[in-house]
């Protein structure tokens, strides 16, 4: 059916599993994987461990890859679709989520430098259009948001603009001038992350990070008049903070604020996506109740497309972060 936005509930979320390879770590310990991909959709646990049984056995997305699938291939059958959407003035998001270290920077960091040359690619064939690219990136740590291109570390507060809805103030917004000014703003990105684990004292698996390009484009003076329509829309790279923090973690003091504060924003990006993928009118949706939903929520929803790729990693050491992936899986589908 049609949702609100007119776009088919099948095209507005895309989820897909990544398995990746078993590290050294995990091969030193001599680690074993139960996982397999058995087609291009279906995920099975082999389920050898007796004390395992009561586990489903298989799980079906739009894609599964394999621990061999690289990461362009991900990026074409898994997110390209959704990000390109952007040029014909969709908003869209592309999310990584799953435990600390089951490659959710490794896949996200691709992605987003395949789905830019694409939309680099797009531009230059379309030189009927003039487009103009904006780039801005945050981190969200302790429901405090930070600018990924500012030097100053000072938490940004978000704004609810009538029109543009949540809006955060004083984020640097970069016009991008050509393919090497993004290396570089996506450099000091990682950079300013570095900064916030070694000075801020921060872990990058208790924090989200979004990156935001805005693609805004209008005819140029002779276009025909199907062409004619400004359009603006953006696309946001998410990388989330490690699934584990999503369950309740009972720790003192600031470890326990830290930790409810990164469950209230993955906890109710969970609620959001399983509300928006129900069947049926979902009712309440409650993007108001985290920093990641509000600054997502345009880019969430009817008139959003999104696509989820899940991470995991194949060790038998891991079995229930990756199940509680899977089942994350499951319910944004
Ligand atoms: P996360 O961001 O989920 O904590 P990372 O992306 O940092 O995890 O990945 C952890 C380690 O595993 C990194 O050294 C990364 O290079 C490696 N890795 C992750 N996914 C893959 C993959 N599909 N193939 C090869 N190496 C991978
Ligand atoms: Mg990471």
């Amino acid at each position: 059916g049609r949702g609100t936005g007119g776009i088919a509930k099948e095209e507005r979320i895309r989820v897909s599993v990544r398995l990746r390879p078993l590290n050294s770590k995990e091969l030193a310990r001599n680690d074993q994987s139960d996982w397999e991909c058995i087609n291009d959709t279906t995920i099975i646990f082999r389920n050898i461990l007796p004390e395992r049984s009561m586990f489903p056995a298989a799980y079906t997305f739009d894609r599964v890859f394999r621990h061999d699938s690289d990461t362009k291939r991900v990026y074409e059958e898994g997110a390209k679709e959704v990000a390109l959407s952007v040029t014909s003035g969709i908003n869209a998001s592309i999310f990584a989520y799953g435990q600390t270290s089951s490659g959710k920077t490794y896949t996200m960091t691709g992605i987003t430098e395949y789905a830019m040359s694409d939309i680099y690619d797009y531009i230059e064939r379309h030189k009927e259009r003039e487009f103009v690219l904006k780039f801005s990136a945050m981190e969200i740590y302790n429901e405090a948001v930070r600018d990924l291109l500012s030097a100053d570390s000072t938490p940004l507060r978000l704004l609810d603009d009538p029109d543009r809805g949540t809006t955060v103030e004083k984020l640097t917004e970069e016009i991008l001038e050509d393919w090497s000014h993004m290396q570089e703003l996506l450099s000091m990105c990682e950079a300013q992350r570095q900064i916030g684990e070694t000075t801020l004292n921060e872990t990058s698996s208790r924090s989200h990070q979004i990156l935001r390009l805005s693609v805004e484009s209008s005819a140029r003076e002779f276009a025909g008049k199907d062409n004619s329509r400004s359009l603006a829309a953006s696309v946001n790279f998410v990388d989330l903070a490690g699934s584990e923090r999503a369950s309740q973690t009972l720790s003192a003091g600031a470890r326990l604020k830290e930790g409810c504060h990164i469950n209230r924003s993955l906890l109710t990006l969970g609620t959001v996506i399983r509300k928006l993928s129900s069947k049926g009118r979902s009712g309440h949706i409650p993007f108001r109740d985290s920093k990641l939903t509000r600054i997502l929520q345009s880019s969430l929803g009817g008139n959003a497309r999104t696509a989820i790729i899940c991470t995991m990693s194949p060790a038998r050491s891991h079995v229930e972060q990756s199940r509680n992936t899977l089942l994350f899986a499951s319910c944004a589908k």
